[in-house]
């Protein structure tokens, strides 16, 4: 499935959040995996029959790249076929991020790859190489040499049902049929519930449609998943956002905050045990502000503890944590339950209390600090990870310095750092003393260096230990796999065994770096 991610921002990768796409050296990407109910015999014949095959290009998150898994569900729920390429496909599917402005480019500079003929801006002519051409201007220009042909296929009668979906969909609206008007399908998350009846609508002939309502109660949830990974699943357990942090358009773009039934989220816990997934991952963007709808009211740190319950699950993890709404009855749950993973990802954004107010994030330094202490103090230690935005406007010289002191107060084992990006609709986009992208990049810099210090030395204390690995990886190389401990950090390991994917092995650490561990099997 072709699938991208971010990578326009530095991110220091010791401990990787899931699913963010990080390079594993020799690793392998994992087979797809159909979880839930099969479509049926008589949806896939139609499907082979019309040729209704679907491509799915994902960017940005782990709730994205779920979210994707969701309406590829949809889709072969209707008789539809994943396909590895967009030539190959019917419908050309966009999952799209907007949370800076670099991913939000990157959306528009696929749509211009599927530009029909007659909406270039010049002549394409054809080059010896019959599925390549160049696009020439008409002044002469040549605009992009031997780009692929896809715009033949998009003109072939094949009718093809191009649509945007994720972020940009909700941010852009129906502009997006001003910019690209060869796309007929622009939905947001917070409208995923209406996909099957957009799709209907589109099969029907309708040759617009839009799903852009925010105002809603509802969770997306299918009766198909088609999962990517075949032991790490991901369950969505709240959407939207309530936060308003003044950077940010998650709140635009996914809609308010809701949450689904805890016995519906415990319901699926137990099919995807059954199903054989060891590992699940809770998710959401502020996963901890959880709120039961239903009248057994759960917690968030209930919730956890029962997921770590159900039989069959070996590890439970949970991402974003807001500092908010982060507890000490959390840090209790993962004491008490081993399944629970030792690792929480708690952003903090800025280690200077007037920028976090700026920011609106709800906290000082001193009361982030005071979460940290709570994990600090936990009787199994705990890895803690976070992000960082550098840049943000006002941003001085000593809030900047306040940041890096945190870097040493708080020693995190891995840190995802941004630069500022202003965004539309957002309250800070309007705020005095933008810092200049030179600035910027400097900041990320001095940033990266010290925290890749923090991590080098953090990663070499472990040298001698022994860890449990669940391998997801194979290296080409003889012996050489891969996999992740349960605070997430990478470990590169040697085996002779011959098949070890989704086995839990015992890995004694013999060096490390400061994004990975290298280590050699030792047991089961
Ligand atoms: N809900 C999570 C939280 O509150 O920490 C974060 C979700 S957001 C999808 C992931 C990260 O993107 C944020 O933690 C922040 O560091 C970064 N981010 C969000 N908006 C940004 C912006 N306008 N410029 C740069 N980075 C941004
Ligand atoms: Fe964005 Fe803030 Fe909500 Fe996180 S908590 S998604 S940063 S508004």
């Amino acid at each position: 499935m072709g699938k991208s991610f971010d990578i326009g921002l530095e991110r220091l990768t010791g401990i990787g959040v899931p699913g963010d796409g990080q390079p594993q050296e020799g690793g392998i990407k994992p087979p797809l995996h159909d979880a839930g109910r099969p479509f049926s015999d008589q949806g896939k014949q139609e499907a082979d029959a019309v040729g209704s095959t679907f491509y799915l290009e994902t960017f940005g998150c782990q709730m994205n790249d779920h979210d994707s898994e969701k309406v590829a569900g949809v889709l072969l729920g209707r008789g539809y076929r994943q396909v590895e390429t967009p030539e190959a496909a019917k419908v050309i599917l966009y999952n799209t991020c907007s949370i800076r402005e670099k991913a939000a480019q990157k959306v528009f500079s696929r749509l211009g790859e599927l530009r029909p003929a007659d909406e270039q801006d010049g002549k394409c002519f054809n080059t010896e190489d019959t599925e390549k051409e160049h696009r020439v201007h008409r002044d002469g220009r040549v605009l992009e040499k031997n780009h692929p042909s896809l715009r033949k296929i998009v003109n072939a009668g094949g009718g093809k049902i191009i649509g945007v979906l994720g972020c940009v969909a909700q941010q852009e609206g129906e502009e997006i049929f001003e910019r690209a008007p060869w796309v007929s399908l622009v939905c947001g998350s917070a409208s995923y519930r209406k996909l099957p009846q957009l799709i209907a609508e589109l099969e029907a002939g309708n040759r617009r449609v839009t799903g852009l309502d925010t105002d809603t109660d509802e969770t997306f949830e299918t009766e198909i998943t088609r999962r990517d990974n075949p032991w790490r699943a991901y369950l969505t357990i709240i959407e939207g956002c309530d936060k308003a942090c003044s950077y940010c358009v998650v709140p635009f773009t996914r809609g308010p905050e809701r949450s689904r039934g805890s016995a519906s989220i415990l319901e699926e816990v137990r099919q995807l045990a059954d199903a054989g997934y060891s590992e699940v991952q809770l998710l959401g963007q502020t996963v901890n502000s959880y709120a039961d709808p239903s009248a057994r009211n759960m917690r968030f740190s209930e919730l956890l503890a029962a997921v770590a319950e159900v039989g069959g699950i070996r590890r439970v993890r949970f991402t974003t944590s807001h500092p908010r709404d982060f507890g000490k009855d959390i840090v209790e749950a993962i004491e008490a339950h081993p399944t629970i993973c030792d690792n929480v990802h708690l952003p903090v954004q800025s280690g200077s209390t007037a920028v976090l107010r700026a920011m609106a994030r709800t906290y000082s330094r001193e009361e982030y600090l005071e979460k940290i202490a709570l994990m600090k103090a936990a009787r199994r230690p705990i890895s803690i990870t976070t992000d960082m935005i550098v840049g943000f406007p006002g941003e001085t010289e000593k809030d900047f310095e306040e940041t890096l002191t945190l870097l040493d107060e708080v020693q995190y084992d891995s840190v995802f750092a941004f630069k500022y990006s202003p965004r539309p609709n957002t309250p800070s986009l309007k705020m005095a003393d933008a810092i200049p992208e030179e600035e910027k990049g400097r900041r990320l810099g001095i940033l990266m260096d010290r925290q890749r210090e923090i991590q080098r030395v953090r990663n070499e204390k472990l040298v001698g230990e022994t860890f449990e690995v669940l391998v997801d990886g194979k290296s080409r190389r003889e012996n050489q796999w891969s996999g992740h401990t349960s605070s997430n950090r990478v470990m590169n390991f040697t085996s002779p065994e011959q098949e070890l994917l989704g086995d839990y092995v015992q890995v004694k650490v013999s060096s490390a770096m400061p994004n990975s561990l290298v280590g050699e099997m030792v047991g089961r």
